[in-house]
């Protein structure tokens, strides 16, 4: 043990946060500011850099530099990520605990130096705090993080440090006869710092893991989603179309799509704006959304048309539908929007033969068909009818 020199370690142990502050400040400028608190993260480990060179040079600089300030701004860099945590999970940021914490240590600790030295009451002192923030960053994780794996386990490394904090803490309550320095070969001591640097580094790597989830978390639902009515598009329909054919075959159903296209939409931009037109857009999403069931599916094929996958349902049954949402849609719920009205195209296919192309096509013919015979209307084609 004692070949170990305690310096050399907490020196080295500055090189790993100050490297992650540099990758998480670089990540922070490519991600997303949807996603927040990266910036905390990376000024936080900026701060624990700084307080392991400052310890290390503990004996070779003045005290107040490599006490006071090495056990501030250790304080501030651990306060800091728990900030960035609470803001990545949209949580009112716990402002007051760190500014009373960092103040409140910085104070004991001077005093602890300067006025009644006591190298014990210091280390209970940092480590009573350090433990509060822990826990703090612990409960925020298990019990208000996404329920995924990576947050889990970022929330068990928390944890641990918790743990271990609070074991430092309750030693230097009672420190025997253990020597008051923070190199000694305290067995505490060693656990603790050796604990702590490898975690410190570990939490960091596991926010970024949990940050990178979140990123492609969103990246595949924005994928997935039209921007201006949140509706599924296109290419996210025609993976729930292959799975909802699979099923309706085992089950041997027929296969439903309607076709909504929205009747004189470029009339109702050329009169009321664009975007009022678009607020129409939005309206139909909504209301229609609001009548489907958990298994059917609605999506914007492309500027006023839609597309609804109908679970269940037979040619009769969707034609009825179908025609509820006709009515629906020409209420006039909103008194700031127009009266508008769709005109809707059903297919209604045995399963082995719905392939979203024939679907889509066969529903395309009923609808121009809908359009011809006036608009405001229903159709199916003979076609349409041969599954029912
Ligand atoms: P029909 O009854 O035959 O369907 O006539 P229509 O005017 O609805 O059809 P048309 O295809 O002539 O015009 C569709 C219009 O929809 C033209 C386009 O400017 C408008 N549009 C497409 N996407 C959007 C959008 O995102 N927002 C708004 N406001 N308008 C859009
Ligand atoms: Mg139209
Ligand atoms: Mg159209």
């Amino acid at each position: 043990m004692s070949s170990i020199d305690l310096r050399t370690v907490i020196l080295m142990s500055s090189v790993m946060p100050g490297l992650m502050s540099i990758v998480l400040f670089s990540l922070s400028r490519s991600f997303p500011s949807s996603i927040k608190g990266i910036r905390y993260w990376a000024a936080a480990a900026a701060f624990i850099a700084v307080t392991a060179v400052l310890l290390a040079l503990r004996g070779a600089v003045a005290d107040g530099v490599s006490v006071v300030v090495a056990n501030t701004s250790l304080l501030i860099g651990i306060g800091l990520s728990l900030i960035g945590t609470e803001l990545f999970f949209e949580r009112e940021p716990s402002w007051s605990l760190v500014i009373v914490a960092i103040l409140f240590g910085g104070a004991s600790v001077s005093w602890m130096l300067w006025v009644h030295p006591n190298y014990f009451g210091r280390v209970s002192c940092m480590t009573a705090l350090l433990t509060v923030f822990y826990a703090a960053h612990t409960r925020l994780l298990l019990f208000w993080g996404s329920r995924n794996y990576n947050t889990l386990f970022l929330g068990a490394m928390f944890l641990i440090l918790s743990v271990s904090t609070a074991i430092r803490f309750i030693s230097s309550m009672s420190p025997g006869d253990a020597a008051p320095d923070l190199f000694a070969h305290d067995p505490f001591q060693l656990t603790y710092l050796a604990v702590n640097n490898f975690m410190s580094l570990l939490v960091t790597v596991g926010f970024v893991m949990v940050a990178t989830n979140r990123l492609h978390a969103q990246l595949e639902r924005q994928s997935a989603t039209d921007p201006l009515t949140g509706l599924l598009n296109r290419r996210a329909f025609g993976i729930l179309h292959a799975k909802t054919q699979e099923r309706a075959r085992r089950l041997g159903q027929p296969l439903t799509m309607l076709i909504v296209d929205l009747d004189h939409f470029k009339t109702i931009n050329d009169r009321f704006g664009h975007d009022t037109g678009d607020r129409v857009l939005v309206d139909f999403a909504e209301r229609v959304t609001a009548v489907l069931g958990p298994n059917d599916h609605l999506a914007r094929f492309g500027g006023e048309e839609f597309a609804i996958l109908l679970a269940d349902a037979n040619a009769q049954e969707a034609f009825g539908r179908a025609s509820a949402i006709r009515q629906l849609v020409q209420l006039r719920v909103d008194r700031d929007l127009p009266i508008y009205t769709c005109s809707i195209g059903v297919a209604c296919l045995d399963a082995t033969d719905a392939s979203l192309a024939r679907l889509s096509s066969v529903a395309d013919r009923a609808l121009y068909r809908a359009k011809s015979n006036g608009r405001n209307r229903v159709e199916l084609t003979d076609e349409a009818l041969a599954a029912g």
